[in-house]
């Protein structure tokens, strides 16, 4: 917890704002290193799921939703033998998901 340089209240934090919540200086926040790193992480994860795609063979399906003749296919890693294997399939124009089992 932080207290105001002034007059000694207590520094309420929203957001990345703060400020004393008796006499309503505004305080200087700590920077945190943790956060920041979040956001950098979470970036790095944002680039990978938009290059997914690409690696996704395009075949000829028709899209349940739009009718457009071409999708992106793959398969679920299958954690037993015995489990049936799911196959998605995106639509290339809309982006629609569907599922099938086989
Ligand atoms: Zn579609």
């Amino acid at each position: 917890m932080e207290f105001c340089e002034k007059c000694g209240g207590i520094i309420k934090v929203e957001g990345d704002k703060a400020a004393c919540a008796s006499c309503g200086v505004k305080a200087k926040k700590r920077p945190k290193i943790e956060a920041s790193e979040k956001i950098n992480q979470q970036e790095k994860i944002e680039v990978i799921k938009e290059g997914s795609d690409n690696v996704y063979p395009l075949i000829a399906i028709e899209c349940l939703k739009c009718g457009h003749k071409r999708g992106y296919f793959w398969t679920t890693q299958t954690r037993a033998s015995d489990e049936p294997e799911t196959k998605f399939f995106k639509c290339e124009k809309c982006k629609y998901t569907w599922r099938k089992y086989r």
